[in-house]
C-alpha cells in the first residue's frame, strides 16, 4: 500500500440520475473499504448530488462533489447552478474547467480563475483541470498551453488559498479516447505544474492528479511515479464492481522511496 495520500476522483458526466447514483452506491459501498489515506470523490450529475451524497453518507473517506458551477451565489442565469445550492445538496467539491466544459461549452481561463476563487470564498474544494489538446501537443505548445491555463489562477488566487486546490492535469487527447499519457510523460508534467506553482511562492503540497483514460490496467504503473497524486476518472468510474477494481489496483501502486519505481506485488 503506497503510503501517498491518493484521490480516486469519478467524473460521470451526463450518466447516472438519482436512482441510478443510488444504485451504484448500495453496489459499491461494500466493496471498497474506508482507508486511512486515500479519498474517494465522485462528481456526478447536478441532479443527483442529493441522492448520491445520502446514499454514500457516513464515509468520512468519500466526497461529493457538482461537475460545475456558476461563479455569481445567484442571478439571471438561466440554466446555471450557483456554488451554495450545490452545497445546499451535498457537494463539498467542484470540477472546475473540465475540457469538456472549456472545449464545448468555450470556458476561459479567466473563467475558471473566477469560479475557483468562488468555490475557494464558499468553502468548498475546487479540482481544477489542465490540459492541451492534440493539435496543441503535436506542435511542442504543451507546455505553453498549461502555463498558461495555470496564469489566470495564479493571479486571482493568494498563495494561502492554493492549499485548498486540488489540480487535475488532463491532456486533452486522452480524454475518453482510449490513449492515455504514459506515467513519464504525465509526470514529465506533473513536474511542470509543480514548477510553476513554486515559482509563485504555492505550496508543494497541492495534489495534482491526472486524467485521461485511466483503466484498471494502467492505474498502477501512473500511480508509482510520486509526481501523481491520485487519478481524475470518466469511463471506467461508470460501474460500481469496475471503479472498485480500479480504486483497489491503485492502491497496490508503491512508490520506492530510493527513488526506482515498482508495483507492490509485481
Ligand atoms: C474525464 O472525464 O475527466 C476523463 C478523464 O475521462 P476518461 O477517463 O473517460 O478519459
Amino acid at each position: 500500500m503506497s503510503e501517498r495520500h491518493l484521490i480516486y476522483a469519478a467524473n460521470w458526466k451526463m450518466n447516472h440520475g438519482p436512482a441510478e447514483a443510488r444504485a451504484f452506491a448500495k453496489k459499491f459501498l461494500p466493496l471498497v473499504p474506508s482507508v486511512t489515506g486515500r479519498s474517494l470523490w465522485f462528481f456526478p450529475p447536478a441532479v443527483s448530488l442529493g441522492a448520491l451524497d445520502e446514499a454514500l453518507a457516513g464515509r468520512p473517506d468519500i466526497k461529493v462533489g457538482a461537475q460545475n458551477v456558476h461563479w455569481e451565489s445567484k442571478g439571471a442565469f438561466t440554466g446555471e447552478i450557483s456554488i451554495p445550492m450545490v452545497m445546499e445538496v451535498g457537494a463539498r467539491a467542484v470540477l472546475v474547467g473540465h475540457s469538456e466544459r472549456r472545449h464545448l461549452f468555450g470556458e476561459t481561463d479567466e473563467q475558471v480563475a473566477r469560479k475557483t476563487g468562488a468555490a475557494l470564498k464558499a468553502g468548498v474544494t475546487p479540482l481544477v483541470c489542465v490540459g492541451e489538446t492534440l493539435t496543441e501537443r503535436e506542435s511542442g505548445r504543451t507546455e505553453q498551453v498549461v502555463v498558461r491555463q495555470l496564469g489566470p489562477l495564479l493571479e486571482v488566487l493568494e498563495p494561502a488559498e492554493w492549499v485548498k486546490v486540488v489540480l487535475a492535469y488532463e491532456p486533452v487527447w486522452a480524454i475518453g479516447t482510449g490513449k492515455n499519457a504514459t506515467p513519464d510523460d504525465a509526470a514529465q508534467i506533473h513536474e511542470l505544474i509543480r514548477m510553476e506553482l513554486g515559482r509563485n511562492g504555492v505550496s508543494d503540497r497541492v495534489p495534482i492528479l491526472y486524467g485521461g483514460s485511466v483503466n484498471t490496467a494502467n492505474v498502477g504503473l501512473l500511480l508509482t511515479r510520486p509526481q501523481i497524486d491520485g487519478v481524475l476518472v470518466g469511463g471506467a468510474s461508470l460501474d460500481p464492481e469496475g471503479w472498485a477494481d480500479l480504486v483497489e489496483k491503485g492502491s497496490q501502486a508503491k512508490v520506492r522511496p530510493s527513488g526506482g519505481y515498482d508495483l507492490a506485488d509485481g
